[in-house]
Formats: C-alpha cells, structure tokens, sequence
C-alpha cells in the first residue's frame, strides 16, 4: 500500500490480512463482503473525482448488530474503517484517502415506521433521501431536506454532514430536525439516543455529537426525523436583477411579504447562467440579466400564496429592485426551473480536477463581494469564477475554474488566496459541506486551539484507536 498520498502520511493501522476477509465472511455473507477492484472503484472514487482511495474491501451490513460487529473487529485489530453513504460528499469525507475498510450503508434501507398524527419517520440511515420523501408525500407528510443529490445521497450521510439545501431557509438544518438517533461507536457499542420526542432534556444532547461529525466520532445505523405536513400549493418564481445590491433589498423584501410561505431563495450570477447555458444546455426563462433570483413559496392556501407573491411581485416591479419574472405554479413548470439549479453541480463536475468549489458562509452585507478580490488575487490562474447559492441562509457556492490542471501546490495556492478573503469578510469555509478530508488541513487555521484541542478529546474518548475516518475533519 501507499504510505503518503496527497502530502498526508498513511496512519499506523494494519493493512486487509485474508484472515480479516474470512472473518468479515462469517459476520456477513460473502455477497456483501466486496473485494473485486473494478466492483471497489466507484466506492474509492468520490463524486467530484478529486479524491480516489486504495482500499481492497467493501462491507455491505443489513443491520445494526452487523456494523457492531464489524466496527468491533476493526478496532481490535486496528484497521481503519470509512463509513459511506451515498457517497455525494464534496469534500472527498466519504471514500478512503489509503486503504481503509468501506462500510457502506447501501443495504440498510429499510423505512422502519411513520406515526401518522405527528409526521416523525424513523428510518435505517441508507435510505436515500428522495425515497424518503416519496414514501412520505401520499402520507400528507415533507422530509425537511431538499438537495441536488437526493436521488443518491443517504439520510445516514445527511444527518453525518449536516447538510443543508435548499429548504433551509424554512425548515432548519439537522440539528432542528433530528429527534432521535441510533450510533455505532469505534468499539462496536450500540448508543440508543432514539427519542421521538420533540422536547427531551435529559442531560447531554449526546445526537448531536453524530449530526456534522462526518463519520468520525460513531456509524449512524438509524434516525428519526421530524418531517412536516406537506405543503399543498407550491409557487416558484425566477426573476431577473441589475445588480446584487437589488438582489439584497429585494430578498428583504421578499421576507416581509411571503414570511411563514417563504421556502427557498437562491441566487444565479451571470458567469453561472452562461455557464448552465453552455455546459447544461439549460436557459434563462426570462433573458439575459445580471442576476438571478430563483425563490419558492409553498402553503396551505392557494389563494392566499399567490396573492401574497403577486403583491411582493408587483412592489418588487414598481420600485424597479426587479427588471423581469415568471411564476410557476404547476408542478412540472415548477420542476424545469428548480432543475436549472439543481443540474449545476453536473455540469462543474465535467471539469475534474480543474474545477475547485468553496462552500462559503458570508454576512449578507458582503455575499457577492468576495467574488471580486478573489478573481483579481487568482488572475493568470482562474480562468472563471462563479458565484451561486443559497441566498436565504448566506451560503455562497463559489465555483472556480482553473486554467491549467489542478495541482497539489496550485489547488494550496488557490484554497490560501480564497480562505483568506473569507476570514477577512468574517465568513467560514464550510456552510454546509463540512470538512471532509480536502479541508481537514485547514482546521488549525480557521479554530481556536481550545475548541480543536476539545474536539480531539471527544474524538479520543469515542475512537481512541482512531479507526474512524482517519484523516478527516480533524487530524
Ligand atoms: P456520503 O457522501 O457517503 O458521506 C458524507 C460523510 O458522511 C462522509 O464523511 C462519510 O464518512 C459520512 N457518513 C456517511 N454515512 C454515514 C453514516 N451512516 N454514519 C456515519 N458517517 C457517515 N450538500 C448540502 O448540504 N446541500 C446541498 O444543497 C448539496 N447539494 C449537492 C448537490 C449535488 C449534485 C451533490 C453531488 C452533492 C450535494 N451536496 C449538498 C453534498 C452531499 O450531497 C451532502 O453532503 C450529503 O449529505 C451527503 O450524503 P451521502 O449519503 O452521499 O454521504
């Protein structure tokens, strides 16, 4: 095996013996137990293609019982274990960095039960999302998550990243909507903080150590969400803008008139927009502006939503903070323009390695204008910056693309120029992707010593071998 990739030395964890094989064969049966390498690739290989591992085996637990049995096994025996999802992560959290033991979540997806007078689901952590949400939509009920990657990612993975989406803005993130969760800890145990209990203050709040932990404090095996009741009437609307200043009074705006129906509210610039053109095929409904707003409204009454966004709609015009929009009410309409946002990751993804993504978090104040520092600190490098994302919660996806093939040195250059800009507008480096293995190198930069030296101690208290996804997060 490797003993150094991406400038990280492999850690002091024993190496897949066939031993081990045969002892994984007893805990399942050898269909789940994956050693074919053309079979491994796409579990080694994250989403973005930035990261690719080395492991030789891939482990497919049904149940809990079986991940405890795994994850004891690994740390008796020192063999470093990666939890996956669906494997969507941005930041390379989800596939091996050398040779660690994949234990995926794929055959753990069975929806255990729905109580149908309070729309709390409890699931096995690899269902996949929109399956979830399929499940719940004839039971009157929502999952409160809604991301590009719902037809892959895992709720397991969800809860594992905190992600955030585009329903945010509405619903809350996970820490809000998780009532109760089932983790495996480093050494097998079983932790049952499965409360479905809405208010529950019994002592430490131990499920929140698990949500944004990114697989490296416990293996989620099960969760129980708070979904709410479906909304009956759904609106979208896209609209055109002269300039992000617009954008900013006009997303107040928005707050004050569509308030409780308010459910997404995303932002395009012109660089992304022409990209989507080019790359996806897709297009402006509504021509060519500077800038794109993309917001949802969804309620109990249609007569009351429309009017509503029909008053925002037409003070929105009258004052001149927008130049053009359309309204889409019916659910396919709706969908073709949810689509020209949810398909932008796609069309990035085709870049490989020259395409470098930061998930920023900015005072609203300074939003967009960190793009303007960052193409003149990185010209004769970035042949493109990009600028979208979810306007409503601060969170600013800022794509960039290089000129030349990504580097290990080019990508530092790049990551420094951009973290830099970001401490001086007093935003953070991940809104909602976490750390992953890509950022893991700049934890030392970006927290205080006390708050990282107290996470490494509840790291060691829950993984004290460190077989948990080694060289994420925090190392
Ligand atoms: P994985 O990618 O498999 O894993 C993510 C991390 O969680 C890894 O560190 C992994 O080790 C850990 N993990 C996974 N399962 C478990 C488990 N059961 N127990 C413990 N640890 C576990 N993210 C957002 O927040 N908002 C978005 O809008 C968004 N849009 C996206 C759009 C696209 C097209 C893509 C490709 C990604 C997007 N993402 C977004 C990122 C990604 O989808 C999320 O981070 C998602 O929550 C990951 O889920 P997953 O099941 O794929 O997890």
């Amino acid at each position: 095996y490797t003993k150094k990739k991406f400038n990280v030395i492999r850690g002091n964890y024993n190496s897949i013996q066939k031993e081990d094989i045969q002892h994984f064969r007893k805990i399942l049966d050898s269909k789940r137990v994956v050693t074919d390498s053309v079979d491994l690739e796409k579990y080694n290989t994250d989403w973005f293609f930035q990261v690719r591992g080395t492991s030789n085996i891939l482990l497919k637990p049904k149940t809990t019982q079986e991940v405890s049995s795994i994850l004891h096994y690994c740390n008796e025996n020192k063999l470093a274990v990666c939890p996956q999802g669906g494997n969507t992560s941005a930041l390379g959290g989800s596939v091996p960095v050398f040779d660690e033991v994949i234990v995926s979540t794929e055959l753990m997806n069975k929806i255990i039960s729905l109580d149908e007078d309070s729309g709390v689901v409890t699931c096995e952590a690899g269902c996949i999302l929109e399956n979830i949400d399929k499940y719940l939509e004839p039971k009157g009920f929502i999952v409160p998550l809604d991301i590009g990657a719902k037809g892959t990612c895992h709720i397991g993975g969800n809860v594992s990243t905190n992600a955030g989406g585009m329903r945010l803005i509405k619903f809350g993130n996970m820490h809000g909507n998780v009532l109760g969760i089932e983790a495996v800890t480093a050494n097998g145990e079983i932790l049952d903080c499965l409360s479905n209990l809405k208010k529950d203050n019994t002592g430490y709040h131990l499920k929140h150590l698990f949500i944004g932990s990114e697989g490296t404090l416990g293996f989620v095996t099960k969760v129980i969400l708070q979904c709410p009741p479906r909304p009956k009437y759904r609106n979208a609307a896209f609209l055109g803008l002269q300039n992000f200043d617009k954008v900013l009074k006009t997303f107040k705006l928005l707050k004050g008139h569509l308030a409780e129906i308010l459910s997404a509210v995303e932002v395009i610039d012109t660089p992304t927009m022409e990209f989507i053109r080019k790359e996806n095929k897709q297009d402006s409904p509504i021509g060519d502006y500077p800038f794109y707003l993309m917001i949802e409204t969804s309620g109990s009454n249609e007569q009351h939503d429309e009017e509503k966004l029909h008053l925002f709609l037409e003070e929105a015009l009258k004052t001149g903070l927008i130049l053009n929009g359309t309204v889409a009410s019916e659910p396919a309409k709706i969908q073709a323009i949810w689509s020209i946002r949810e398909n932008i990751a796609n069309g990035f993804r085709a870049y490989g390695s020259r395409m470098l993504q930061y998930d920023t978090s900015l005072p609203f104040k300074d939003y967009y204008n960190i793009l303007e520092p960052i193409k003149e600190s990185t010209e004769g490098l970035s042949e493109r910056v990009f600028g979208f994302g979810h306007l409503g919660d601060g969170n600013l996806h800022l794509q960039i693309i290089l000129k030349n093939e990504a580097t290990d040195e080019l990508k530092s250059r790049v990551d420094a120029v951009v973290f830099e800009k970001v401490a001086a507008f007093n935003g953070s480096i991940s809104a909602e992707h976490g750390i992953g293995f890509l950022k893991a190198k700049y934890m030392d930069k970006i927290k205080p010593k006390n708050t990282l030296n107290l996470m490494r101690n509840v790291k060691k208290l829950l993984d004290p071998n460190g077989i948990l996804n080694p060289y994420k997060v925090i190392v």
